[in-house]
């Protein structure tokens, strides 16, 4: 890679919405997201509503300033 025209690469904490974090490479200190690994249905085999109590909750609380 060239030196200096690279944005700083941290390890970041991602922050799920069921609670669970972890860490990743990104170029921010930390991440926000809806579904990991660790409650995706895929990987859980359980059916829940993600949308409840998420991403509206959060649209409104982003917006409502
Ligand atoms: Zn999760």
């Amino acid at each position: 890679m060239k030196e200096k025209i690279h944005p700083a690469y941290n390890v970041a904490t991602v922050v799920c919405g069921c609670g669970n974090t972890f860490t990743t490479g990104s170029i921010k200190k930390e991440l926000r997201v809806d579904v990991c690994s660790k409650c995706h249905p895929f990987f859980t085999g359980q059916q829940r509503n993600i949308t409840a109590g998420g991403r509206i909750e959060k649209f409104n609380k982003r917006y409502s300033k």
